[in-house]
């Protein structure tokens, strides 16, 4: 449901968009300096150069093993065209991202998922066993989306020694920038094994660009990194994207200032939520992931008349559960309102 068919379906103007994760901060004013100045006739860099440059400079790789993206989503695809198989076992925690386990069968895989736990964290000792079973590839979003928690120091190492030479890791880090303090970085810690990884980050959760799509894979080395851009068009971040993305890099003051305000107001909501007497799964992201004790899709309505939009889940297990963004106070507190009215009603 996107803010235009909320507007029709509840006849109210002021939506609260909460079910894309989106940063309702909006994004950096720098990119909206360098949108001003480009170019549209020209065709953008295929190769990304500036933009990867960046992110060499960033993460301390170097650029051959950096492939820029149509957001981190045509990563994903490009990793599967890659890498896959008919018939290869790829391996997926449950309730977990959806492209994960869509791209995976579009490249004729079978798919296979670990459940997480009843208490809502990684079943660790599961996804030891799912990876004895040496997967083609096993994809992890930690911070997981919809569920929110991430692993901790701990439990990434006792995954990364279960990860055999068959197996290639895909760890989606979406949401690492909105990680609490003690959560160990996992393309830092990925870097310390000679492993077979791939990392995933994005331009469209922390620093607010996800309508321009763009994000990118750090991968183990620069064979991989070939393999992954051979697998992508050739123009697939535009030359918007691309500038949008530098800029946003060069404000990095301005990105971790609006994710600790929303990680205060993630604490606040949770705290709120708790006190409704209703569950949410741990979150080191910008969303919750609340058991509402009713059918999520009545859930969901009952928000939209209000002019909010939450994610109703709909996986088997999961059918109670939505997830939330956090937004801005003005709109965690209209969620707040509506949440304890659908509650006792
Ligand atoms: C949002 C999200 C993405 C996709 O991000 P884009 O860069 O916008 O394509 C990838 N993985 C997870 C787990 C996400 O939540």
């Amino acid at each position: 449901m996107n803010i235009a068919a909320a507007r029709q379906h509840s006849g109210r103007h002021d939506i609260a968009a909460l079910a894309s994760n989106e940063n309702p901060h909006g994004c950096s004013p720098r990119v909206a300096a360098a949108l001003a100045n480009l170019d549209p006739s020209r065709y953008c860099d295929p190769a990304c150069t500036t933009l990867r440059a960046a992110l060499s400079q960033k993460l301390g790789i170097s650029v051959d093993r950096i492939v820029a993206g149509n957001g981190s989503e045509e990563m994903i695809a490009a990793v599967c065209r890659a890498v896959l198989r008919p018939g290869a076992v790829v391996g997926t925690v449950c309730p977990g991202f959806g492209l994960h386990e869509i791209e995976a069968l579009a490249n004729g895989a079978k798919v296979e998922k670990v459940a997480m736990r009843a208490d809502l964290d990684f079943d660790i000792p599961a996804i030891l066993a799912m990876l004895e079973r040496a997967p083609a590839i096993f994809f992890l979003s930690s911070p997981s989306n919809p569920v929110g928690p991430a692993l901790d120091r701990a439990s990434l190492q006792r995954v990364l020694a279960a990860v055999g030479p068959q197996t290639l890791l895909v760890l989606d880090e979406a949401y690492f920038e909105f990680t609490n303090g003690d959560m160990p970085d996992g393309l830092a810690t990925l870097s310390a094994t000679n492993l077979s990884w791939v990392v995933l980050r994005t331009f469209s959760k922390a620093y607010g660009l996800a309508g321009l799509r763009v994000g990118y894979a750090v991968l183990s080395d620069p064979r991989l990194a070939r393999a992954v851009t051979a697998a992508k068009t050739p123009f697939n971040v535009n030359v918007a994207a691309q500038v949008a993305a530098v800029a946003a890099l060069e404000d990095e003051t301005w990105m971790s200032s609006s994710v600790n305000a929303l990680k205060l107001e993630r604490a606040r909501v949770a705290d709120k939520v708790a006190a409704m007497g209703l569950s949410a799964a741990r979150s080191q992201t910008n969303f919750l992931f609340i058991d509402v004790g009713r059918d999520s899709q009545a859930a969901m309505e009952h928000f939209l008349t209000r002019g909010i939009i939450v994610k109703p889940w709909k996986e088997k297990g999961y059918g109670t559960f939505i997830r939330v963004t956090i937004g801005t106070p003005t709109e965690n507190d209209r969620f707040l309102d509506a949440l304890r009215a659908f509650a006792k009603g």
